[in-house]
């Protein structure tokens, strides 16, 4: 078994945890001096550095919230001037502004023995050429694994995101053993090698894999090491923490927290801390962070810490898999409803592949879910009865999880998006601001707008053609909001000249009651343009004369 830093990682648990508690002192000592922030919220709480003899003690230090981080953009938190600091990296907020974090050159030293650490305890060395999916730049993800690749010895490809067809010539072409991305590229990757008839496991030499940048579940873990014969490592990280920096181990049983970098707690909704292997928030204290410490850092995240041996002979506690944020929760009709419990359920179905996506309507003011799922590619068929079948059962049981009721539509494998940066697993076209109701029909044709591109079967759409035109009610209704005649005839004109995406929207609203048989793709603001060309097509033989 091979070890990056042995003493280190090996080291027994009350040894560890004594170094937490004297780096934990300095670095509050040392911020009460130099961060006028923290001293703030000392003085504020009346905690003084001297209090803190104990993990106990240190739980009266107040919390830092990524709000904290927005009202202080870009760099009021940085305890070192621009000098000692060598790079910054921005994170794209998804609310409000980015975040910005710097480094000095030991932060990106310590950034780098993490993940070097992390490598070698999944099998990496230097006999491997690590392909790297994630993107350069700003996001951390790229220059993060990059690094601690070279620094374990690999040869690094540098390929960054996109130019699917170019990733995989290379990973044939050159010795490539470890992908480094996010999992929904290499779902990608492997639906792309597939068309091309590129066999992963005879074409390639990839054996490893390290996945993260996004939520994802052991489900899906299991369908991608099944589809590539690829192993998969989880990754976990943050820009506030410095980037992607815990990996699990070929134990494939959670994520080595390395105790000496990091002090991480899981509290309870009380703010008490759970029991080993307790789920709760995540709260980070980085130890060794210079140019942007964070002290008890609430990330949003959701999961547990388990101090148990690991089989390899690490000492360091291993985080278990990220099973929901502190603010995904969405209430639907007043009940709330976590996308995690939903994924769970997809789970459970054996003919469902790992991909969904959630949208939310509120067409008259009352709540509507819809939850689009892929089948699996084994399970894939064109019996209508087998498929309302399937998509009765996990409704039933969506039903029985979420305590409300989600319209689940089965699509075709591979028509969800694949988002190359964070997979969004929810569209939530609601608003409470209007006075007016507005019909369904134009949000959707207002979704239109932002949405492109979809793939047909032609199979399931001759169905769903079928279906609406034996419903001229609906299109009646369609063609009041169009601000048509109502007369089936020039309604079905405009209607049917319009672009392919519009109408296959305006399908599926008309097609409620049918067994879904197209999908919407989103257009993931990362794709590159050879991406969008692949989504865009529609193979116009379909639509009608
Ligand atoms: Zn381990």
């Amino acid at each position: 078994m091979a070890f990056w830093n042995e003493e280190i990682e090996t080291m027994p648990r009350e040894k560890l945890e004594e170094m937490q508690l004297r780096l934990l002192r300095a670095k509050v000592q040392e911020m009460y001096e130099v961060s006028s922030f923290f001293r703030g919220r000392m003085d504020e709480a009346g905690v003084k550095p001297e209090d803190i003899t104990s993990f106990e003690a240190f739980r009266k230090v107040p919390f830092m919230r990524k709000s904290d981080l927005r009202d202080n953009y870009p760099d009021k938190l940085f305890v070192r001037p621009y000098d000692e600091l060598v790079r910054v990296h921005v994170s794209s907020g998804t609310t409000g502004k980015p975040t910005v974090v710097g480094y000095t050159r030991k932060d990106l030293e310590n950034w780098t023995e993490s993940l070097a650490r992390g490598m070698t305890s999944f099998g990496m060395s230097n006999k491997d050429m690590f392909q790297n999916f994630h993107g350069y730049g700003l996001f951390t993800g790229g220059l993060g694994v990059h690094y601690g690749a070279e620094k374990v010895g690999a040869t690094v490809l540098p390929i960054g995101t996109g130019n699917t067809e170019r990733q995989i010539q290379l990973m044939q072409d050159l010795p490539v053993t470890v992908w480094a991305g996010t999992p929904s590229y290499m779902f990608h990757i492997a639906d792309v090698c597939d068309q091309k008839g590129v066999d992963i496991r005879k074409d390639t030499k990839v054996r490893l894999a390290i996945a993260g940048g996004e939520p994802w579940s052991e489900s899906m873990r299991q369908k991608l090491q099944k589809r590539t014969g690829v192993r998969v490592h989880n990754c976990y990280g943050a820009s506030e923490f410095y980037g992607p920096m815990f990996l699990e181990c070929s134990e494939q049983c959670g994520l080595h927290v390395w105790a000496d970098l990091c002090y991480m707690e899981i509290l309870d909704e009380n703010g008490e801390p759970c029991e080993d292997g307790e789920r709760g928030e995540i709260v980070v204290t980085m130890l060794q962070k210079e140019a942007f410490p964070l002290i008890r850092y609430k990330i949003g995240d959701i999961s547990a810490l388990d101090w148990s041996p690991c089989k390899c002979g690490r000492t360091h506690p291993r985080l278990m898999r990220i099973t929901g944020r502190t603010d995904d929760m969405l209430v639907v009709r007043g009940v709330n409803v976590f996308p995690s419990q939903i994924e769970s359920v997809i789970g459970e179905m054996p003919f469902l592949s790992p991909f969904y996506h959630i949208t939310l309507n509120n067409a008259n003011y009352m709540d509507s879910m819809v939850v689009e799922v892929e089948l699996d590619e084994e399970h894939l068929t064109e019996d209508m009865v087998e498929l309302s079948r399937m998509t009765r059962l996990t409704a039933d049981r969506m039903k029985s999880v979420l305590n409300i009721k989600a319209d689940v539509r089965l699509v075709l494998p591979g028509t969800l998006p694949r988002f190359e940066g964070k997979a969004s697993h929810v569209t939530d076209n609601r608003s409470y601001e209007r006075s007016v109701p507005l019909h369904p029909a134009l949000g959707y044709l207002q979704m239109v707008a932002v949405h492109a591109a979809c793939r047909v079967d032609a199979v399931l759409l001759q169905i769903a053609l079928e279906e609406y035109l034996h419903r001229e009610e609906v299109l009646c209704e369609l063609a009041a909001v169009l601000g048509q005649t109502g007369d089936f005839a020039s309604v079905a004109v405009p209607f049917l000249s319009l672009e392919d995406a519009v109408l296959l929207q305006l399908l599926q609203l008309l097609g409620h009651g049918v067994a879904g048989g197209y999908g919407l793709v989103d257009l993931p603001t990362g794709l590159v343009p050879e991406e969008v060309e692949e989504h865009h097509h529609v193979d116009n033989m379909l639509l009608p004369e």
